[in-house]
């Protein structure tokens, strides 16, 4: 018979990685808790109308990467492609703006995208995100950006920048559109096709094309800076005020306008060389038009995603190693009647004092217990047989050591729970 598999693009996360998934998500809700964020969790299912209206219908996601079906009742439903446009929904239907100003949110989950897998690139994938709703100033932008880098030094990345752009506003963003269009339409036949089909739709998407023949086509091109507002300006000159005093390190990339059609003004990116071909570990940037555009209040927003997926690849080997499963001691009857039994009320003595514990309850032989044992990584093995039953005592050998002997019962135990709870750091 054929075996079943995972579908192409997925992936299933076993123990010994879903504990360092499991660290950075901690860290991240620590971090953005300590800067005022609270945890929304949002369907993974939404309406698909929310994403054509807010995800934007030029971008690739809406128009190529979505998973969209019909449900039973024939209501379009899609498989959420990132989490921005559910954050604002549920602003909106909850009237969150009447319980602060700004509302701060960050979710961790799932996203699902139809694009070709590839190292880095899945078509489910998990975002880390924070959105903050309901303040326009340039110092909401550069807290949010010192939240990230701080998030990030926890998971002890040391080198990492941050690139940063200005979009504009609609009216900054409309004249720069209508400018490029002008300078590249003598020019289409050179364009690839997206960039083609980009020049009606979104002509500000062309700027961040990877192919070479565009960008030397882009070098005399009119310059988004050049059209930006007054506001718009004076916006980014301020948070780059605020970055420098904050020591956040960045670097300005005119090409950076990311791939989603809501953004305004302030957008920026964080990529390591590490990752290869998919090199972007988080996006992001102001929407302050978003909540409006899906029928909310004019409330401005400014939020970022990390792509969990890649961030794990690349996290510092001093975190990975300090996140590992524990080492188990591993309790193995020797020649009982009730070994099982005995195994288990020792393991759960264990247990209760925070020793994570495994019971040989299947009643294998000492040789084979001791290979178990060695498989699941063990710190060591404590043997108990009627001698020691009979004395009150255990015998435990220690894998690190190699080294045996046997003790009394609660000493032992005492002793293993002191080292247990002993942080590895404290060694
Ligand atoms: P975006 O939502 O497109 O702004 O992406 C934000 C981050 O999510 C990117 O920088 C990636 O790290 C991650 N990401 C986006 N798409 C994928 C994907 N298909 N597979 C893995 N990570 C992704």
């Amino acid at each position: 018979m054929s075996q079943v598999r995972n579908v192409k693009g997925t992936r299933d996360l076993l123990p010994e990685e879903s504990v360092l998934w499991s660290a950075v998500e901690a860290c991240a809700r620590e971090i953005f808790g300590r800067y005022g964020f609270g945890e929304i969790r949002t369907p993974i299912l939404e309406d698909t109308a929310l994403f054509v209206r807010g995800v934007g219908e030029s971008s690739d996601i809406v128009g190529k990467e979505m998973y969209t079906f019909d449900d039973r009742k024939g209501r379009s439903l899609t498989l959420r492609p990132e989490s921005t446009a559910s954050v604002a929904r549920a602003y909106i239907q909850h009237r969150l703006q009447e319980r602060a100003n700004p509302v701060k949110l960050f979710y961790i989950g799932p996203q699902f995208r139809y694009e070709r897998p590839q190292r880095g690139r899945y078509r489910q994938f998990q975002q880390i995100g924070a959105e903050v709703l309901g303040d326009a100033g340039p110092a909401s932008d550069a807290e949010l950006l010192i939240m990230l880098l701080r998030f990030l030094r926890q998971l002890e990345f040391d080198s990492l920048v941050v690139r940063l752009n200005t979009v504009g506003d609609a009216e900054s963003r409309q004249r720069f559109s209508a400018a490029l269009r002008s300078y590249l339409e003598p020019m289409r036949d050179q364009l690839g096709e997206d960039s083609q089909r980009r020049l009606e739709t979104n002509p500000l998407r062309i700027l961040d094309t990877k192919n070479p023949q565009e960008r030397e086509l882009l070098v005399d091109a009119p310059k988004l800076a050049d059209s930006l507002s007054d506001e718009c300006r004076a916006h980014f000159d301020a948070l780059l005020a605020l970055l420098d005093r904050f020591d956040v390190p960045y670097q300005i990339d005119q090409s950076l306008v990311r791939g989603l059609d809501y953004y305004t003004r302030t957008v920026f990116e964080i990529a390591s060389a590490d990752l290869g071909a998919q090199d972007a570990i988080l996006g992001g940037g102001r929407y302050d038009r978003l909540v409006s555009d899906l029928g909310g209040p004019s409330v401005p927003g400014i939020g970022f995603a990390i792509g969990q997926d890649r961030l794990i690849d690349i996290v510092p080997e001093t975190f990975r190693a300090r996140h590992r499963l524990p080492s188990p001691v591993v309790v193995v009857p020797v020649g009982l009647d009730d070994g099982a039994s005995v195994a288990l009320e020792i393991a759960e003595e264990l247990r209760s004092r925070g020793v994570p514990t495994s019971a040989e309850l299947s009643g294998r032989a000492m040789g084979a217990a001791l290979r178990q044992a060695n498989k699941l990584d063990a710190r060591g093995v404590v043997l108990v047989g009627e001698d020691e039953l009979a004395a009150g005592t255990l015998t435990f050998k220690d894998f690190s050591t190699g080294e045996q002997a046997t003790v009394e019962r609660s000493a032992l135990i005492a002793d293993l729970a002191g080292s247990a709870s002993r942080d590895p750091d404290d060694d």
